[in-house]
């Protein structure tokens, strides 16, 4: 997620935990942003594509992480007391660009973050979900490109 810091550029391409993943999927480079997670053949609507893991982390420590400089963000609200730490054990759904019309849409379900496909997607298109970033928080600019664009990342 696109939050602070730049000194963490990894210098390796991130990889997907297969572990995790129902179809395969590649991390490349992404015209959104960084880096992005792309489908490497077809995936039907509605099915389960992959799942989001890390450190799962209390309030406070979701609050301390949040504000540290200098480091790339990949918190996942789970509920409200707890967050998926993306950055520790992630399984690479991390990388998952935002779009205001994404091709993925997120389902918790008995504690797990799952990334559900919400229509067909092609081999080769990027994976895409939709942040809900809060609209009291610091606002980021959203360059998705799609129709619908909101124009932030933030929900209006
Ligand atoms: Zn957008």
């Amino acid at each position: 997620m696109p939050r602070s810091g730049t000194k963490q550029v990894p210098k390796q391409v991130p990889k997907i935990n297969p572990k995790y993943a129902n179809f395969k999927l590649e991390i490349k480079r992404s015209k959104i942003h960084r880096w992005g997670v792309y489908a490497a053949e077809d995936i039907p609507v509605r099915r389960k594509v992959m799942e989001y893991t890390g450190e799962r982390i209390n309030r406070r420590e979701t609050k301390r992480r949040s504000e540290e400089q200098g480091r790339m963000i990949y918190l996942f609200t789970l509920d409200s007391y707890w967050t998926l730490d993306g950055a520790v054990g992630g399984s690479g759904a991390e990388y998952c660009n935002h779009c205001c019309d994404p091709n993925i849409v997120t389902e918790i379900r008995n504690g797990h973050i799952l990334y559900m496909s919400r229509r067909a997607i092609r081999k080769g298109e990027e994976l895409t979900v939709d942040y809900h970033f809060a609209k009291d928080i610091e606002k980021y600019i959203c360059k998705c490109g799609a129709a619908n664009c909101r124009g932030t990342i933030n929900l209006k």
